[in-house]
């Protein structure tokens, strides 16, 4: 039996990978595979920095096969279609985001959901059906089957719209899931990173109250002033805690490290829900009175489905709602990684990739 044709021809590739659990990522020649009928290919302008980049980067979550080539907030302009692709033409403005593949017969896929498919295939560090791996957007282009593929509304910049491919949609699906995106609901959100500082705007356009729960008192009156936060507690103020306590319908929390639970669940109303969508590397500790005694409950969420993150940025659109970011060349990413760790990010890295990308 013949390969298939986009088998037979791969492209030409580069990108900054990883090689190894010190995460430390270097110039990386590969290829990807030619434009199937069903695929789009587009050049890479622009690719955030995910909390969950620097997490595969070093090996965090026991997971990461090497060569490890991450980035999966992917915005760029289409440069080819295969014969039978239906919504994108070239010149057209896209993105990729945490997906590039699933089944597309289980409930979860029938259901719009690829997030939740067992054999979805991820943006990078996973396999493709033909059993190449995965590569992501530090990169000079993807190729993508179009099911996989977003439009970015035309009144969104490239650079501050790619964050949204992950921290927009990881955020947007658990409030709308969890019904946290009511006008006046009173909604938590815990820290205040890439993914927190889009939470709070995506809440806040939903109308709800947004307080934000914070390491960092420095962020308060920028999260106020800048983000549109209603109020702000810092985590490790306890006269501040007790005063809010029992005043949320529910908390997002983003917070990438091991934090005591018990605070937050008390912040909560009797049936609140606190969302987990943050991955710390250690598990938590559950304390379960808080749950007892107010019928509270703590929940997780990954990501969303393709629909869903077509829907969250088209009301990003609609909204102007646009994270904040911090524009890197490509050869800063190892800096850009070591300052995430230390939490020196307002609020996201997005990499220059096509002015800076350069053969080594
Ligand atoms: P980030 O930009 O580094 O933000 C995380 C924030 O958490 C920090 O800004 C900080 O906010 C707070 N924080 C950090 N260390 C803390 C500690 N020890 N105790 C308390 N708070 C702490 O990261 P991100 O890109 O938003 O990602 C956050 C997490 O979500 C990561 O674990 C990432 O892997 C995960 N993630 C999950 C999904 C999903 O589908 N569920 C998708 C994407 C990312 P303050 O300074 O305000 O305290
Ligand atoms: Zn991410
Ligand atoms: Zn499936």
């Amino acid at each position: 039996m013949g390969k298939a044709p986009e088998e037979e021809h791969p492209v030409k590739a580069l990108g900054w990978a990883a090689t190894d659990p010190s995460g430390v990522l270097a110039p990386f020649k590969f290829s990807r595979r030619a434009t199937g009928d069903e695929d789009v290919r587009f050049k890479i302008l622009y690719c955030g920095i995910c909390h969950s980049d620097l997490h595969f980067a070093k090996n965090e979550w026991g997971f990461s096969k090497y060569p490890l080539l991450p980035g999966h907030e992917i915005t760029g302009v289409v440069t080819e279609v295969g014969s039978k692709v239906q919504k994108y033409k070239v010149g057209d403005r896209v993105g990729v985001g945490c997906l590039v593949g699933a089944c597309h017969t289980c409930d979860n896929c029938e259901n719009n959901v690829e997030n939740y498919c067992p054999q979805q295939i991820q943006t990078y560090n996973s396999q493709n059906t033909d059993g190449t791996t995965t590569y992501g957007g530090y990169s000079d282009h993807m190729v993508a089957n179009e099911r996989y593929i977003v439009r970015i509304p035309d009144n969104l910049p490239l650079d501050a719209a790619a964050p949204l491919l992950c921290a927009g949609i990881t955020t947007y699906s658990p409030l709308r899931y969890f019904g946290l995106d009511k006008p006046g609901m009173r909604v938590g959100v815990v820290g205040l990173g890439g993914l927190g500082h889009v939470a709070v705007k995506l809440a806040k356009a939903f109308g709800t109250i947004v307080t934000v729960i914070s390491t960092s008192p420095s962020k308060k009156q920028e999260a106020i002033e800048v983000l549109g936060a209603d109020s702000f507690l810092v985590s490790t103020n306890p006269e501040e805690m007790q005063a809010a306590m029992g005043t949320l319908d529910g908390i997002i929390d983003t917070v990438s490290a091991a934090h005591a639970l018990a605070p937050l669940l008390f912040l909560l109303k009797n049936n609140g829900k606190i969302v987990m969508v943050g991955a710390p590397v250690k598990p938590l500790e559950l304390p379960v009175f808080p749950l007892i005694i107010g019928r509270r409950m703590v929940a997780g969420s990954a990501i969303g489905g393709l629909e869903e993150t077509q829907e969250m940025i088209d009301f990003a659109g609609k909204h102007n709602i646009t994270p904040q970011i911090e524009v890197v060349p490509m050869d800063y990413v190892n800096t850009a990684m070591e300052r995430l760790a230390k939490g020196d990010v307002k609020y996201r890295f997005v990499l220059d990739v096509a002015n800076t990308l350069k053969a080594p």
